[in-house]
C-alpha cells in the first residue's frame, strides 16, 4: 500500500487523543490517603509500614522473606553481598542493561564479567555464560531485560552443579512468568527497583526477595542497622549486631512503602490490562517486515509482566538496510513518539576499562583480579549490534483498541513505505542507546 508518510507531508497515522493511556503509575485517592497518613503521623523514617509492605510483597512474590531498600541499586548490592560476593570475586552479567545490575560489585571488591545476550530475548545467552565461568565466578546476575524472562532453566543448569549463586534483577519484570512461575523465585535471591518509572512503581525504592535465611540476614546486615538486632539467627552475623556491616543506611522511605501497599494490591489486575493492550499491539503487527515483537512465544507459559520499557526488535535487512534511527523518525512523525536503541552496552564505558575509583593504582575493574577480565569494544559482537536493532514502542496501560490500532498503523505504514526513506537515511549515530524513552510528563 502506498501512502504519503507524515514525514513527507502526509496525514498522521495517529489522530486519536491518547488521554491517560500512557500515564503511570495510576494514582487514586487510596494512594493519597496512604501517603498522607505517613506524612501526618510523621512516620517517614519508621519501619512499621515497610514491614507490612514486605510481608505483602513476599506473599505476592512467593518467597519466604522480602526486605525493603531505599533504591533498587542498594537492593541489588545487598543481594550480591547476601550471596557472599567479595574481594576478587566475579559476577557474570549482561552488558546490555542499566548500570545498577552490576556496577555495585566494585564496592564489594568484586568485578563483573559480561556475557552476550540472546538476540531475540535480549537476556543472557546461557551458552555464552558457560564460556565466561572461572574459578572466581561467585554469582550470575540474570536481568529479565525489558520484561522478557531470562532462560532460567538453562542458567540454573550451569550454576547449580558449580555452586554458583544466581541473582535475579527483576527491575524490568515484576510479575512476569517464566514457564508459568513468577520471575524472582528461580535464583537464590531476587532484587529489584520499584522507582517511579518501573512497572511496579512506588516512588524511590527497591526490594529484595529470597527463601534463604542467611542471604536475607546478610542483606539486612549491610545497611539496616536498626533491624540488625537480636532477631538475627545466623550465628557468625551475631558478632557485631547494631551497626551496618557495609556502613550504609538503606531503609525504605515509608511514604514509598505506604504507596507500595496500595500499588501492589492492584498490580496484577493492572498488569493484566497492560498485557492485553501490548499483546494486541504486537498481534496487529505480526508478519510486518522489519519489525518483530520482543515477547516470549505464546505457548511458552512465559509473559512480559508489566511490559516495562517495552521495545521491539528491528530487522534492517528486511527493509533494504534502513537504519533504525530513520525508521524511528518516520514512526514518530506519524504521531507515535519512539526512540531507536536500547541501553548503551556497559563494557565499552571508561568505568569498566580505565577508571581507578578507589585509588588501587590500577583500574577498579581489575583491582583484585589475577587476570585481566576487561572486554574491549568488539569483544561482545551480538551485544554491540543490539542498539541498532531495537526501538522503543508505546507502553499502553489500558486496552483501548482504537488508540492501539492507530499506533500499530504508524509502524505498519512506515515499514510498508520504507523505500521512500532510504535516500535520506542519515544512518545510526555513534553510541546509539540510552534512556530516551523515559520521560516525565
Ligand atoms: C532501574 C534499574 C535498577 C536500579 O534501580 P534504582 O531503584 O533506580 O536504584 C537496577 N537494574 C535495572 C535493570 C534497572 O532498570
Amino acid at each position: 500500500m502506498s501512502e504519503v508518510l507524515a514525514l513527507y507531508g502526509g496525514p498522521k497515522a495517529v489522530q486519536a487523543d491518547p488521554g491517560d493511556i500512557f500515564d503511570w503509575p495510576i494514582i487514586t485517592q487510596e494512594d493519597r490517603d496512604a501517603v498522607m497518613d505517613v506524612l501526618e503521623r510523621r512516620a517517614m523514617s519508621g519501619t512499621e509500614v515497610t514491614v507490612e509492605f514486605e510481608k505483602e510483597f513476599a506473599a505476592w512474590q512467593g518467597t519466604r522473606y522480602a526486605l525493603g531498600f531505599s533504591t533498587g541499586t542498594a537492593a541489588l548490592q545487598a543481594a550480591m553481598y547476601g550471596c557472599g560476593v567479595g574481594v576478587g570475586d566475579e559476577i557474570i552479567c549482561q552488558s546490555l542493561t542499566y548500570w545498577a545490575s552490576c556496577l555495585q560489585v566494585y564496592s564489594l571488591g568484586g568485578t563483573v564479567v559480561f556475557a552476550e545476550v540472546d538476540p531475540d530475548s535480549l537476556c543472557l545467552d546461557p551458552a555464552d555464560v558457560g564460556k565466561r565461568i572461572s574459578d572466581r565466578t561467585k554469582a550470575i546476575m540474570c536481568v529479565h531485560y525489558m520484561g522478557y524472562p531470562t532462560d532460567m532453566d538453562a542458567i540454573l543448569e550451569i550454576a547449580r552443579p558449580r555452586g554458583i549463586k544466581v541473582i535475579e534483577d527483576v527491575s524490568h519484570a515484576q510479575g512476569a512468568l517464566y514457564k508459568g512461575k513468577k520471575v524472582g523465585t528461580f535464583g537464590d535471591v531476587a532484587a529489584m527497583s520499584l522507582m517511579s518509572g518501573k512497572s511496579l512503581a512506588i516512588g524511590e525504592a527497591g526490594i529484595l526477595a529470597t527463601d534463604n535465611l542467611e542471604i536475607y540476614e546478610r542483606a539486612l546486615s549491610l545497611g539496616h542497622y536498626e533491624r540488625f538486632n537480636d532477631s538475627i539467627q545466623t550465628p557468625y552475623l551475631r558478632e557485631a549486631l547494631g551497626l551496618p556491616q557495609g556502613g550504609y543506611k538503606y531503609r525504605m522511605h515509608q511514604m514509598s512503602s505506604a504507596m507500595g501497599r496500595v500499588q501492589l494490591k492492584y498490580y496484577d489486575e493492572r498488569c493484566a490490562e497492560i498485557q492485553k493492550a501490548m499483546n494486541y499491539f504486537w498481534d496487529l503487527l505480526e508478519g510486518v517486515p522489519g519489525i518483530k515483537a520482543h515477547r516470549p512465544p505464546k505457548d511458552s507459559g512465559s509473559t512480559m509482566g508489566g511490559w516495562y520499557a517495552a521495545h521491539g526488535l528491528y530487522r534492517p535487512e528486511e527493509l533494504g538496510g534502513l537504519s533504525v534511527t530513520r525508521f524511528c523518525q518516520a514512526v514518530s512523525a506519524e504521531g507515535c513518539a519512539i526512540s531507536p536503541g536500547a541501553n548503551m552496552p556497559l563494557h565499552s564505558h571508561p568505568l569498566f576499562n580505565t577508571v581507578d575509583v578507589y585509588g588501587h593504582g590500577k583500574p577498579t575493574r581489575i583491582a583484585h583480579s589475577d587476570r585481566d577480565v576487561r572486554q574491549p569494544q568488539g569483544s561482545l559482537p551480538v551485544t554491540e549490534l543490539m542498539p541498532s536493532r531495537c526501538y522503543s514502542i508505546p507502553w499502553f496501560k489500558h486496552y483501548r483498541p482504537e488508540i492501539i490500532e492507530q499506533h500499530a498503523a504508524a509502524f505498519r505504514k512506515v515499514a510498508e513505505n520504507y523505500e521512500r526513506l532510504l535516500p535520506d537515511d542519515p544512518g545510526n549515530p555513534e553510541g546509539l542507546g540510552g534512556w530516551h524513552f523515559f520521560r516525565h510528563r
